[in-house]
């Protein structure tokens, strides 16, 4: 049809007064529009009808020497799409039949002939063309993608229950032509049992009309008794009711997509070195457990947070690839050491967890910890290496009573925190307690931030005096906590700082402000000061170091000499060749450079010279700290010595007494820090001790002779 409403119908016929009859009739017709072309003779209807011009032909039987049966074969055998009504006369009966079986849309007696009559034939003929045209395209459509995608296809007749099944579809299976008849259980006896359930409600589904097509994914046997994953889709042909009739669809052979998903899908749950469950799959898993027990009172289970011992000192020192067969030889050990029932898995790193499905008793958490420990404590021996490790271990129970997963692995990893400090090897089992720690250090972690923005933080200076004079060469910048009236010490708070990287921001501000202060005190006071600043391993480590010190340099307008970095022993050690590097560019910049803390680390006298450090300060322990007197001041007097030699400059920390300083005294070393000469001040009470003088005035029994000074 074109446009809206106009019908494009032509009439064959040869005898005018019927042509007029015709026309009559449709001009009659109300709200509607026909566009009636008229031909007289066989030949040229034959011509209309090659054109395709018209919505509906109208065609009369008798055409002379022709009949309209033959133009209706031609109009069949050229594909004309126009439905055709054929018109017939007082003496033709029994035509109708044959009409309709030649592939007429509806005959009509001229006799008989009204406008409500023929308005109808024509509506529901191009109504049956419309949806035969449109099933003729989605049939097209499907065959062709069908044939694209080699799939097999199949016709199921409903009626009679006969399935066609094409070629393809059967050698799909490995089966030749001949061995697959038409009987709808070739196909269903050879679905998987655990999927023809499935199947066969979804044919249903689309047989009832509740789908739009119906599509199914199921596995089936071939010849050869193996399993492949196929995808079948098809499309029901309807009657007028609404009822399926005829349903009509494809195979696709979907085995290798198949298998790619589930390859997806086992990656997507484990780790890909070791093979063991990821995070994501025990989280998995240990959901299930935890519902499982709110259902099941008896039910108990355990989980093992394990981390290995010294783990990264392996893969430092020898390389990742030894690293890595150690994890895999780890986690063949923890898989031996459980019941198949048991999930191990890694959450990355060297750390691993473990979930100790329906146990007897509470105990069992700690007796399979035990039975991993002396699992890993046999060497590991990789080629003509061996090596040792232990793992720290947390265990968590279901006794607790947890609503999620991510809170009971928690616990776990803080009792193995807690194994950690008690000294390694070992497991602990989660107690409140240490729920609580945890959960005071969550809250220190939120105020520390929230001190951050409201800038609670203040900077204290402690003086670092000269041994010669007691005169103040400088001050080390220690960071304190403004919090309401209460002034917080580091030790409640830098830890913490550490651990949850706030001490990027906080190291960052204190350098800032230490370089601006010093200037300050430069400028009113004519002394040469510098200023000590301390740095975290966190900050130590961190890519945009050397750029940060030289900005809070140069904003303070400070001379790169008149800084000095304090990097403790232990943050050198961790890594002493990235440590190398790093305090060679910062060497660069000008600063100098201070080992802290000396003597409490692992670094042996002889390692150190290969830092490039300008400054040592001995640890305090030495000096006030407990423990035999004669015994710290020979160490005191061993590593002061060999400073001396390696051309270090030494501060000696803690000073607190009289008794202290004269001993200290002895060793002839450069400069000293302690509550002797000053407790940390902050800046005004530092002006004030400067504005006097820059000495510090100590009682007659320690004042150092000065002769000439
Ligand atoms: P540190 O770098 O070894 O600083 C010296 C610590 O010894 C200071 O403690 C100081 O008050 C204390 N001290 C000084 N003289 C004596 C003495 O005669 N006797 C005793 N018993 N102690 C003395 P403070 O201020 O509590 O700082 C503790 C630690 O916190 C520092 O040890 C340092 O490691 C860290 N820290 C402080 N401020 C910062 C900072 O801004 N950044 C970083 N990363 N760490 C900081
Ligand atoms: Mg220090
Ligand atoms: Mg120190």
């Amino acid at each position: 049809m074109t446009g809206e409403g106009v019908v494009r119908v032509c009439l064959i016929e040869d005898d005018e007064d019927d042509y007029v009859l015709t026309r009559d009739l449709l001009a009659e017709i109300p709200n509607a529009h026909f566009d009636l072309r008229w031909v007289s003779s066989a030949a040229s209807g034959v011509k209309e009808i090659l054109a395709g011009d018209a919505d509906v032909f109208l065609l009369d039987y008798r055409l002379g020497s022709e009949t309209g049966l033959e133009l209706l074969e031609i109009a069949v055998r050229h594909g004309c799409r126009a439905p055709v009504i054929m018109l017939t006369g007082q003496e033709d009966s029994g035509v109708d039949l044959e009409a309709l079986k030649g592939g007429a849309a509806d005959y009509l007696k001229k006799s008989e002939l009204t406008a409500q009559l023929l308005e109808r034939s024509i509506r529901y003929a191009l109504e049956r063309c419309r949806a035969l045209e449109a099933l003729r395209e989605s049939e097209e459509r499907y065959a062709l993608s069908a044939r694209g995608a080699n799939d097999g296809l199949w016709v199921w007749d409903l009626k009679s229950d006969d399935i066609y099944f094409s070629d393809r579809w059967k050698s799909m299976l490995g089966f030749e032509e001949g061995e697959i008849g038409s009987n709808p259980d070739e196909w269903f006896s050879r679905v998987h049992v655990d999927d023809i359930d499935r199947l066969r409600s979804a044919i249903r589904l689309h047989r009832q009309g509740l789908s739009p097509h119906f599509e199914s994914e199921h596995r089936m046997r071939n010849k050869d008794g193996d399993y492949r994953w196929m995808l079948s889709r098809g499309l029901a042909v309807r009657d007028v009711s609404g009822a399926a009739f005829r349903i009509a669809g494809s195979q696709t052979d979907i085995t290798e997509r198949k298998k790619a998903e589930e390859q997806l899908l086992h990656d997507a749950m484990h780790d890909g070195l070791t093979g063991l469950p990821n995070r994501t799959l025990f989280m998995d898993r240990l959901e299930r457990a935890i519902w499982h027990g709110k259902r099941r009172h008896d039910y108990l289970f355990a989980i093992l947070f394990i981390d290995l011992d010294r783990f990264k000192v392996i893969n430092d020192s020898l390389g990742h690839v030894v690293g890595d067969s150690v994890l895999i030889d780890v986690s063949r050990r923890l898989q031996r050491c459980l019941r198949p029932n048991d999930t191990v898995a890694r959450l990355g790193g060297d750390e691993f967890a473990v979930l100790l499905d329906d146990i007897d008793h509470v105990n069992d958490g700690a007796r399979v910890a035990e039975r991993v420990q002396s699992e890993l404590r046999s060497a590991f021996v990789l080629g003509d290496q061996e090596m040792f490790t232990s793992a720290s271990m947390g265990i968590a129970l279901s006794t607790t009573g947890y609503e999620r997963p991510q809170e009971m692995l928690r616990d776990a990893e803080t009792a193995m925190y807690r194994a950690k400090t008690l000294g390694k090897a070992r497991h602990e089992v989660f107690d409140k307690a240490m729920h609580a720690k945890a959960v005071a250090q969550l809250q220190m972690e939120t105020d520390l931030r929230r001190a951050i923005e409201r800038q609670e933080l203040r900077v204290h200076y402690q003086p670092i005096v000269a041994m010669h004079g007691h005169r103040i060469v400088g001050f080390e910048a220690l960071a304190r906590w403004q919090r309401g009236d209460r002034l917080i010490q580091p030790s409640e708070f830098i830890g913490t700082a550490e651990d949850t990287g706030l001490i990027l921001p906080i190291g960052q501000w204190v350098l800032n402000e230490a370089c601006r202060q010093l200037k300050a005190w430069q400028k009113q006071f004519s002394y040469p000061l510098y200023v000590s600043v301390n740095l975290s391993a966190r900050q130590f480590l961190q890519p945009m170091l050397v750029e940060q010190v030289k900005d809070a340099i140069d904003a303070a307008g400070v001379k790169p000499e008149d800084l000095t970095l304090e990097i403790t022993e232990s943050v050198v050690m961790q890594d002493p060749e990235e440590a190398v590097r790093l305090l060679k560019d910062l060497r660069e910049l000008g600063v100098k450079l201070s080992i802290d803390d000396f003597g409490t680390g692992y670094s042996s006298l002889s390692t150190l010279h290969q830092f490039p450090f300008h400054v040592l300060k001995i640890d305090r322990s030495f000096v006030s700290g407990p423990g035999a007197e004669s015994q710290k001041a020979g160490i005191l007097r061993t590593i002061a010595t060999l400073a001396g030699l390696l051309g270090l400059e030494v501060v000696v920390e803690g000073v607190e007494t009289d008794d202290q300083l004269l001993r200290v005294q002895a060793l002839q070393c450069g400069f000293a820090q302690g509550f002797l000469f000053s407790r940390p001040l902050d800046v005004r009470q530092v002006n004030e001790m400067l504005m006097a003088k820059p000495m510090i005035q100590l009682p007659e029994r320690v004042r150092p002779h000065v002769a000439g000074h």
